[in-house]
């Protein structure tokens, strides 16, 4: 007997890009795949992403491009799946591409040419795709045959299947259709969480820093940024690394890519600090013999490293400044950490990405599928697997379908 329409092999939740990239590597071995998202339409998030040209790729990730409690889990998937093999597919759909800086790669006009790449390959390979559709809860049933199958209620009706593949994705930004419901079907199935916190994400200063910095919004100038801890040299976050990149103060707090990298491994009551004048000696010329030590000085020798208006404010913000040499060196070391102690972050509105997710010690790291309930598939955001800004979070998505997608 034919099988009855509601019957598949896989049911990929949710149609963003990790769910529409398993989709379509399903469908190509030859599963009859149903791919279901509550949106009207597939990939929205690749459509605002990286400016509305996607990053869709990073030519150097590595597995220490990632935050997680566990950082091997994501080596397997990134290994069998490698930026290389997303290029071979980018270039398959005549898709024209750059590399923006430090291995970004960017479509040359619009990321919509990447949703079309998703659309394409699974219509080619007979994935069934339904928009709008809300799924309610998803449950397992044996059956006569002794095989376990789930049944997917949703608001078009009841689906079974032998696989599902959880690829509904984090919290940030909610207009675009995030939700909850991957973290609570995990939970449902006994999972744990890592918690989840807004991350690639602003920072917002406290009262008295914002009424002191915030009217310089707009300004920006590179640092080396990293998160900072509780300011004790042991609370540091061991994993924590550096980043140069831009900073941008905003009218509440900062931004740019240096913070937003910073604010992945920050949590709240902690501080992040800034090296305002990466690898220079700036107040060098204060030293020298018949230097004039005043604040014009200070200034101008500021200026060679940060916008006029950042070298006059950091000058005024200083109290009393001390002319001596010591003084001096002391000015000097706090220009390479300007430490400060956000009041929080801009929130999930506003955040790039989720970081924590599902705890990767349940799932297998070369299929993503449930220790816990065999069958069930968790890929993408959803995981407890946080990319860099620069095309990793994508990385992620296509390298963490394909091993699932070849394994359901
Ligand atoms: C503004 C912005 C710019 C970004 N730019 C980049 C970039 O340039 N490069 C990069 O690497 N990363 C970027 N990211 C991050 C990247 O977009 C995500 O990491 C990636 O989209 C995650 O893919 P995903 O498939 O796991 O989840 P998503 O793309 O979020 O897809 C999840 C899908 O599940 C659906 N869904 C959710 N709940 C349900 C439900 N209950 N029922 C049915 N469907 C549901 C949603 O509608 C959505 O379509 C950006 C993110 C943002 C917000």
């Amino acid at each position: 007997m034919p099988p009855l329409l509601s019957e598949f092999d896989v049911i990929v939740l949710g149609a963003g890009a990790a769910g529409m990239m398993c989709a379509f590597e399903a469908g190509r071995r030859g599963r009859r795949v149903l791919l279901l998202d509550h949106g009207e339409r597939v990939g929205r998030k690749i459509l605002i992403s990286g400016g509305g040209r996607c990053n869709f790729t990073n030519l150097h990730t590595r597995a220490e491009n990632f935050l997680s409690a566990n950082p091997h889990f994501a080596k397997s998937a990134l290994a069998r799946f490698t930026p290389s093999d997303m290029i071979v597919l980018v270039e398959k759909h005549g898709i024209r591409y750059h590399e923006k800086t430090l291995g970004q790669l960017f479509c040359d006009d619009s990321a919509q040419r990447i949703v079309t790449l998703l659309e394409r390959e699974c219509g080619e390979a007979g994935v069934e795709i339904r928009c709008g559709v809300k799924v309610n809860t998803v449950r397992r049933e044996s059956t006569l045959t002794d095989a376990t199958k789930f049944i997917v209620e949703t608001s078009a009706g009841d689906f079974t299947c032998e696989s599902v593949v959880v690829a509904t994705g984090g919290l940030s930004i909610p207009k675009m259709g995030a939700t909850g419901f991957g973290y609570e079907l995990a939970q449902q199935s006994g999972h744990s969480l890592v918690e989840p916190r807004a991350a690639l994400v602003p920072l917002v200063f406290a009262p008295e820093d914002r009424e002191r910095w915030c009217d310089l919004s707009g300004v920006s100038f590179e640092v080396v940024a990293h998160a900072a801890g509780s300011g004790k040299a042991k609370s540091r976050p061991q994993t924590a690394p550096e980043f140069r990149e831009k900073l941008l103060i905003t009218h509440r707090g900062v931004s740019g890519p240096a913070v937003l990298q910073v604010s992945s491994y920050w949590k709240p009551g902690e501080q992040v600090r800034f090296d305002l004048a990466p690898d220079r000696e700036v107040l060098a010329p204060l030293l020298e013999k018949n230097a004039r030590r005043e604040a014009a000085s200070l200034v101008s020798a500021l200026r060679t490293v940060l916008p006029s208006r950042m070298a006059e404010r950091w000058v005024a913000a200083q109290p009393s400044p001390d002319w001596t040499n010591t003084g001096i060196a002391r000015m000097e070391a706090e220009l390479h950490a300007w430490t400060l102690t956000p009041a929080g972050t801009e929130g999930f509105a506003k955040a790039e990405v989720t970081v924590g997710g599902i705890d990767t010690a349940e799932l297998d790291a070369r299929t993503m599928e449930s220790r816990r309930v065999p069958g069930l598939y968790f890929i993408g955001e959803v995981v407890d697997v946080t990319g860099w800004l620069g095309g990793y979070n994508f990385q992620w998505a296509w390298a963490s379908a394909v091993s699932a997608g070849g394994a359901v």
